[in-house]
């Protein structure tokens, strides 16, 4: 049997492809290589954006929020600025429960699901791509890598990707509902402590100094201490995670790479999951539209619309960060003595509004606020 689309990866970017492709009427297999619930490294963190996303698709998603944060402390160093917001601006979820919803959603739609099969490779044969797993061999028109940052097919494919590394825990600890993130002895990245409820995620991430990735494990008890905490580890790992840039590497023919496989991934936070669910409602949309059309070509269309919708936030994302994290004392002044200008970074950090608006607004306000200092 030929399949019209095979998925590989069934995380955040594999089911909202699955969502999206629901009631399409093409035939479909999912593999995934892992058993639900399964780990993934990630503070589990959805923006209000992600948030909205994620609840238009799965309503019921409340059921997995573990924890819904109205504020934020921000640390530099032995600078401190605490921001309340009116509403709630990030919702955090343990990842196992919120992929494990996310994939016993789609199990009720009209397609084939394997799990605990990896796919193995792929290679072109004539109008079809052959696929072997670690069980069985397969036929189909469309290949869709949502195999995260570790994709077999990105390395097979040679996707350009840019990685940064994080090194993450999970700790037994009370807590309030309080985010904190710390952005002290970084190059471009930050500390996070992330409440869940009965426990608490801590992590840290780095994007541009590799030397530090060797130091992350040390560099994340530190900050711990800074902070107070102690408790026992749950779970503790290094992970890998992707930049997204302004032209992301995310299609070959008829193969189409989402979420992080395809790098899509905020180059200043570190958010992917809104990236991972968007590319793959954006993915299915061309899918329906090729095979409607009888016209595989149109999915090179897939890799134009992530990079104008992404792409060009990610740059700006890039210039954000550019502005800050040179100028983090300077930056922290103006948070600390300006309500306005550390509102504007919240919703910034929640993807309230864009980072292009966001810097702008951040360029015009700031020399006010420094006159005021
Ligand atoms: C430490 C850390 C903290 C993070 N915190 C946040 C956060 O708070 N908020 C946020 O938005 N983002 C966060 N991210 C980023 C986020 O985790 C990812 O962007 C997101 O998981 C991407 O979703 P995905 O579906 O593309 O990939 P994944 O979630 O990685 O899912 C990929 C799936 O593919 C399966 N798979 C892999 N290889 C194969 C194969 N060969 N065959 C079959 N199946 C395969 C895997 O088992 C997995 O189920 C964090 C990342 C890290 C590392």
């Amino acid at each position: 049997m030929v399949y019209d689309v095979i998925v590989s990866g069934l995380g955040p970017a594999g089911c909202a492809l699955l969502k999206g492709l629901e009631g399409s009427g093409l035939k479909v297999l999912a593999l995934e290589k892992e058993e639900f619930p399964r780990r993934k490294p990630c503070a589990g963190g959805l923006t209000l954006k992600a948030y909205k996303e994620i609840k238009l698709l799965f309503p019921e998603v409340d059921r997995v929020i573990r924890v819904a944060s109205k504020e934020l402390e921000l640390y530099y160093f032995n600078k401190e600025v605490s921001i309340s917001f009116p509403s709630h601006f990030v919702y955090l979820t343990d990842r196992a429960e919120l992929d494990n919803f996310l994939f016993n959603s789609v199990l009720s739609l009209d397609f084939k699901v394997h799990t605990g099969e990896a796919l193995l490779g792929a290679e072109y044969e004539g109008d079809l791509i052959k696929v072997s797993s670690t069980k069985d061999s397969y036929k189909c028109r469309v290949l869709i890598s949502a195999e995260g940052v570790n994709s077999k097919l990105s390395s097979l494919f040679k996707v350009k990707r840019e990685l940064g590394f994080t090194y993450e825990a999970d700790l037994e600890c009370s807590w309030n509902e309080k985010v904190l993130i710390d952005f002290s002895k970084f190059k471009w990245g930050y500390y996070w402590l992330f409440p869940k409820g009965d426990f608490i995620t801590v992590g840290v991430g780095e994007f541009k100094d590799r030397e530090l990735f060797k130091r992350l494990k040390g560099l994340l008890n530190e900050l711990n201490r800074k902070h107070g905490l102690k408790g026992k580890v749950i779970s503790e790992r290094g992970y890998p995670i992707p930049a997204g840039r302004r032209e992301n590497d995310v299609y070959r023919e008829r193969v189409l790479f989402l979420g992080d496989a395809g790098g899509l991934v905020d180059p200043l936070t570190g958010e992917g999951i809104y990236y991972a669910v968007k590319s793959g409602l954006i993915a299915g949309n061309f899918i329906k539209e090729a095979f409607n059309k009888g016209d595989f070509s149109l999915l090179s269309g897939y890799k134009k619309e992530v990079n104008e919708e992404f792409g060009k936030e990610f740059y700006w994302a890039r210039m954000v960060g550019r502005l800050f994290f040179p100028l983090r004392g300077i930056n922290f002044r103006l948070l600390e003595k300006s309500k306005e200008l550390s509102l504007l970074a919240g919703k910034l950090l929640s993807g309230e509004i864009s980072y292009k608006r966001g810097f702008f607004e951040y360029a015009k306000r700031a020399p006010r606020a420094l006159i005021g200092i």
